[in-house]
């Protein structure tokens, strides 16, 4: 079994308390690896290391940084078969799932390592003899918290964009899924990231992630998780007058409409909530549908989820196990209170996979506005149904949750479809899709309770760098 250290200022270093926990694969239970226990002396050496990194880190040229970056990007590909195993037994998801995240992986270097020489300030027309412009300068220390669902993927989005524009940054993954982070760590090292320019430390959140995110020594916080947690962060970095990221939860809507083209949008619904066992925070978990085609397409995915394949990970299944007992007994617990409260339950098959952490596809069908699983983020491979009669009544249904990440637009009626984007509260709308391509190039985050700021796209540039207006009186006689 492995054993795993910090990555601090470019070595491998012991936790201070000398102790280490179980790296668990979902699949049967058992452990595969051990990971450092962080702890506040651990999170105070990855910041010093990061912030002593920092000047000389922000004075190299873009291009040069870039380069860097594009090199990882190339060394993810050449190893993505070891990182996709690795991610696969660590997050349960399957195999298939997990090369798709190692691939996103590197796009995400590939895209920042090809904008970072293309990001500015900008000229501003004033009046008078003045030349004004801006200039965006890094922030200095990035701190990450992440979550276990996608750990490569957010953890290579947290690494490439603030490195891109000259941060430094402290990565601090989540207990139940962290391994991949080491190779990442590892890789940003041997293509050219100097020692203290990416840091991973370990552990459990209280005990690691709390100091990291209330450390004076970071000059941002970017946290993606749940709500709960996310206020907590919000609250320690406020005392240091940091700015913070929130990417959190959601509660994602899709709305069909009675024009909906039903054999495009049936496999793409699916998808979008057996994806990762659910386990994902643009999960496409409410299903608001015409009433006049409701039937049909609850028949469609009733017969779509009762076909589905559930296995281990590295077996390549359409469904994984999910992350823990805890997460299968909350997902478990929302069936059933879905049932008490009137819902019809339509389940695909568990076959006969009893030792980890199944649970199989769900349909909750009848699903009224007062009860909690139409709010509430269940995180498992559970979708709930609810009829409307109006597109009025989609719209308030929609915006009906606390939540505001995504949402998908089911329509042929074009200005429909552009009329409900404009309507729908969520930092992203899809029309006639559910995501395009790994999604990389394009600004995701919240609206309300899913959050703040932005990640992806050149839009995370903004939020990694900050302004400096600079104003030249230009008073020179001419010649
Ligand atoms: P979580 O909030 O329990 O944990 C997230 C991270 O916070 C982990 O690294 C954890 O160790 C750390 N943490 C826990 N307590 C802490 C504390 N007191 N101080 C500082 N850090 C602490 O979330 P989770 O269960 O790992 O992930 C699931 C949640 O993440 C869901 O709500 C999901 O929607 C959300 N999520 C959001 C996005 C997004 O981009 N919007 C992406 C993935 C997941």
């Amino acid at each position: 079994m492995t054993r795993y250290n910090h990555f601090i200022g470019g070595d491998w270093v012991a936790p201070a308390t000398k102790t280490w926990f179980e790296a668990i694969d979902p699949s049967n239970g058992q452990a595969f690896a051990e990971l450092p226990r962080g702890s506040t002396p651990d999170v105070d050496a990855g910041v010093l290391a990061a912030r002593a990194a920092f000047p000389a880190w922000a004075a190299r040229d873009a291009l040069e940084r870039g380069r860097i970056l594009s090199r990882i990007a190339q060394r993810i590909t050449r190893e993505a078969d070891n990182l996709t195993h690795i991610e696969s037994i660590d997050t349960g998801k399957p195999l298939s799932q997990a090369r798709a995240d190692v691939l996103v992986a590197a796009r995400y270097f590939e895209f920042y390592a090809g904008a970072v020489d293309k990001f500015g300030g900008e000229t501003i027309p004033v009046p008078g003899p003045f030349l004004n412009y801006t200039l965006r300068e890094p922030l200095g220390v990035v701190a990450h918290i992440i979550p276990w669902n996608y750990p490569l993927q957010i953890g290579s989005r947290a690494i490439a964009a603030p490195l891109a524009v000259g941060n430094t940054v402290v990565l601090k993954p989540a207990e139940e899924a962290s391994v991949s982070l080491f190779t990442l760590a590892r890789i940003c090292a041997e293509e050219g990231v100097p020692p203290g320019v990416v840091n991973v430390i370990a552990g459990i959140g209280e005990e690691a992630g709390a100091p990291l995110a209330a450390h004076p020594g970071i000059n941002h916080v970017t946290f993606t998780g749940s709500l709960e947690v996310g206020r907590r962060v919000a609250q320690a970095a406020a005392a240091n007058v940091v700015p913070v990221t929130m990417e959190l939860g959601g509660k994602s809507p899709h709305i069909v409409f009675s024009s909906a083209d039903l054999d495009r949008a049936v496999p793409i619904i699916l998808r979008s909530f057996i994806q990762n066992a659910g386990q994902t925070c643009s999960a496409g978990s409410r299903i608001l549908v015409d009433n006049r085609i409701k039937r049909e397409l609850v028949e469609r995915l009733t017969e779509e989820v009762g076909r589905l394949s559930i296995g281990p990970g590295p077996s390549d299944p359409d469904l994984g196990p999910l992350i823990s007992e805890r997460q299968k007994e909350r997902v478990q617990h929302y069936i059933q209170l879905a049932r008490q409260r009137g819902a019809t339950i339509r389940e695909g098959l568990l076959g006969t996979e009893s030792q980890g952490f199944f649970v199989a596809a769900t349909l909750l069908d009848g699903v009224l506005p007062d009860n909690p699983v139409f709010h509430e983020e269940i995180f498992g491979p559970v979708a709930s149904i609810t009829g409307f009669s109006s597109e009025s009544e989609a719209v308030e249904l929609a915006n009906a949750t606390e939540y505001g990440l995504v949402s998908a637009v089911w329509t042929k009626d074009v200005a429909q479809a552009h009329r409900v984007a404009t309507k729908v509260q969520t930092g992203q709308v899809f029309i006639n899709s559910y995501g395009a391509g790994g999604g990389v190039e394009m600004p995701f985050g919240g609206y309300r309770h899913s959050g703040y700021g932005r990640e992806k796209g050149m839009e995370a540039l903004y939020h990694y760098t900050q302004v400096k207006n600079v104003a030249v009186f230009m008073d020179g006689q001419e010649d």
